[in-house]
Formats: C-alpha cells, structure tokens, sequence
C-alpha cells in the first residue's frame, strides 16, 4: 500500500469524500481508493453529501453531477460559496463541452469523463493532493517506511535511513511501482545511465543489501522468480 503522506511519520491517512450515486461504480472506485490507503466516506445523493461536507473535514471530493436530490453542480456551488478549497474531481457522463465549462466555472479542480480508469483517477487524485498541500506532500511510504522524493530520504519512524546513492535510486523505482511487479531489467535500465552502468549481479547486491537496511520496516521486497521484484507492506 502507497500513501501520499505529510513531510513527518506517522503517515497520516487523507480522507475523500466520495459522492456517486451508482452502486457498481461507486464500489469499485471506493475499493482503488482505500487499497491506495486513502479512508473514504461515500454518500449516494447530492443532499447527504452536503451534510458529509459540513460536518466532516474531507482532503479531496470525487463528485458525480448526475446525483439524486441534489445535482452535483449545485453540491459543487454551495461549497465554494462556503469558502471551502478543498480540490473536487467531477466524474461525469456528461462530455458536452458546454457541461465540462460549467463544471469548471463551479469550483471544480479537474475532470474525469466516464468511464475512466481507476489508475487515472488515483494519478490525478494524487496530483491534487501534491498542488493542494505543495512539495510537503512529495513523500510516499509504504509499512513505516517513508520516502521522501524532494529531499531524497528514506527514513523509518523518526530515523533516517542510511543508503547509497543507488540504493536510493532503486528503493524509488521500487516505490514507484510499490503494490506491481518491478522487473529486473527495468532497474538495469534506469540505472543505465550511472557512469560505469550497471548489471543484473549489481542490481542483486543493492536488493540484497536494501533489504537488510528494510528490517523491522514493514517494507520488504519480495523477489517473484522470473518476473521480478515487488515492495509491499508485510502482512
Ligand atoms: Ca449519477
């Protein structure tokens, strides 16, 4: 599990308001959402979602238009009337660009048209979420393992991890793809460009010796024979 988390560990975990009338839908988007290790809240019409917006605190909306009781736009409206600037995603039906302007005129941040992939809505859920909270939120972690792209840190609670510049580099592309499989050779090649490159035997050593480093992490690196590596929290 990957979360966009604050600067400082514990990891806080951010909670979206999900507000979407259809059953299958709204399921499946839930599902992609907490497995991201995001807490979500998921009301059905536009009337509940209001309620859930003024006595809850939400990090991000995804929104349907089409809603009973309430159209979305309207939802989207009165939060902005309120000053709220919490980043809202429109999911719609609606492609006319007529819709998709005044969606935009209402307060909304960005746009999916259905259907959509549940990886694009996380992609840009985690975008807004970087620009909502600026280059503080440039940190994922996985178990209690934190990782913190900007200032190029892996850290484990308070303490900060002690890694190569390789290591780093390989412990990112694992985290990148945290939860997929990471093939051997993609790591060979984006470690291509290091001077003296680098082969299958030194990826190996720098997996063997991240692992030793991940101890006690809840990270671990699993190796898939075959196929690869995958860094997952441990169960
Ligand atoms: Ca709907």
């Amino acid at each position: 599990m990957v979360r966009v988390c604050p600067r400082y560990c514990p990891c806080h975990s951010m909670k979206i308001l999900l507000v979407e009338d259809d059953s299958t839908l709204g399921e499946a988007v839930m599902l992609a959402i907490r497995q991201a290790g995001f807490t979500v809240d998921w009301t059905r019409d536009g009337v509940q979602a209001e309620h859930a917006l003024s006595g809850f605190l939400y990090d991000a909306v995804l929104l349907d238009l089409g809603l009973p009781r309430r159209e979305g736009i309207e939802v989207l409206r009165n939060l902005r009337k309120r000053g709220a600037t919490l980043p809202v995603i429109v999911l719609t039906a609606r492609d006319s660009i007529e819709d998709r302007v005044r969606g935009l005129d209402a307060g909304a941040d960005d746009y999916l048209l259905k259907p959509f992939s549940l990886e694009e809505l996380l992609a840009r859920l985690r975008a807004l979420l970087r620009r909502a909270h600026g280059v503080a939120n440039s940190t994922v972690s996985v178990g209690r393992l934190c990782f913190d792209s900007v200032r190029r840190e892996a850290s484990v609670g308070e303490t900060r991890l002690a890694l190569s510049a390789r290591e780093l580099e390989v412990l990112e592309i694992l985290l990148n793809h945290a939860g997929r499989v990471t093939a051997k050779e993609a790591i060979v090649d984006r470690l291509a460009g290091w001077d003296d490159g680098v082969g299958e035997n030194a990826v190996e050593v720098y997996i063997h010796r991240l692992r030793r480093k991940l101890e006690g992490s809840g990270a671990a690196i699993r190796t898939l024979r075959g196929l690869g590596y995958l860094l997952e929290a441990e169960r």
